[in-house]
């Protein structure tokens, strides 16, 4: 085991393959540990985590209270609607407030790009991006390269397909610098106005169908149409959308036979993934994923925790 060596996680772009394997394999172990009923630890216990959330989430933002709880620590929800940033608090106040009281691990989820990157330099709390924008949401990646790892017992060469709108998915960029890190093949499947400008510059294969893309692929991996951050129409309509890059049997049936089917919520159902597939149980892992998520966060808490504990205020 290699000490990991920062004191946030806002990223995955970067970080070295050793300090990967290790977040996984001790959330290996937290995953066997939550399935046998042993949760309560005291690993957290007198630390404060925050989940300071101005974007909204069901399950980020509910396993990281869990995992907080597991591991003994005080956990407090704030979301934006109660707190003052809506009465015009900037940011940077927002961190002073935290600071004051003595928040040790702060989870940040923003819709803008880098806003957790900004809060690590103002909170002397370790800081945990729980997606910003269309930059990442690197604890998502962790629990998809656990789950993959689970099923197919390793993460190199495998062929990962990640399909639909990448262009503005923080999933899709932290999955693809974690699975290019671990020698995955990673393709990105997407029409050209749901794909970043040179994409290839991240070290992927673009396909623009799903024929091509799917085809022997060990993972496929759906994203959501992210509507909400569309200024115009970058796809004819939903129905059609559907038809070309929604996954159904036939599309995956061009995977390997045991491709594993893989979303990380919330799904748009008839959209960009079938029902019949989502709810296919000897091909969909998505609750596994969330499964998965609470095991991850927990490793991540545990391991940022250890060097805060080298860092400890008087
Ligand atoms: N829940 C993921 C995220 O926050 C994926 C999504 O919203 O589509 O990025």
């Amino acid at each position: 085991m290699v000490a990991y060596p920062h004191r946030h996680l806002l990223a995955l772009q970067g970080l070295e393959p050793p300090y990967i394997a290790d977040l996984l394999d001790l959330a290996e172990s937290y995953a066997l540990l939550n399935r046998s009923g042993k949760t309560q630890r005291d690993l957290l216990k007198g630390r404060t985590l925050i989940n300071l959330f101005f974007e909204d989430s069901t399950r980020t933002r509910t396993s990281f209270e869990l995992a907080g709880k597991r591991l003994g620590a005080d956990v407090i929800n704030m979301s934006v609607s109660q707190s003052s940033v809506n009465k015009g608090e900037t940011l940077l106040d927002t961190a002073s407030t935290l600071n004051a009281m003595h928040c040790d691990l702060l989870v940040v989820r923003h819709a803008m790009s880098g806003a957790p990157a900004l809060l690590s330099q103002k909170v002397d709390a370790a800081v945990i991006n729980a997606g910003d924008g269309t930059h990442e949401h690197p604890t998502q990646a962790l629990l998809d390269a656990l789950t993959i790892r689970r099923h197919k017992g390793k993460l190199e060469n495998l062929t990962v397909a990640i399909c639909g709108d990448v262009l503005h998915s923080r999933v899709a960029r932290s999955n693809i610098h974690l699975l290019s890190a671990m020698n995955c093949r990673v393709r990105v499947v997407a029409p050209p106005t749901l794909l970043p400008s040179e994409v290839e510059r991240m070290g992927v294969e673009v396909f623009h169908d799903m024929k091509s893309g799917l085809r022997d692929a060990d993972v496929v991996m759906m994203l959501r149409l992210q509507k909400e951050r569309m200024a115009g129409g970058l796809v004819p309509s939903a129905r059609e959308y559907f038809r070309f890059f929604g996954l159904d049997g036939a599309k995956l049936s061009l995977a390997k036979p045991d491709a594993i089917v893989m979303h990380p919520g919330p799904m748009n159902r008839g959209v960009e993934i079938d029902s019949a597939v989502a709810d296919d149980p000897a091909r969909s892992v998505i609750g596994e994923q969330v499964e998965m998520g609470v095991a991850v966060r927990m490793a991540v808490l545990d391991t940022l925790s250890r060097n805060l504990r080298r860092n400890a205020r008087p």
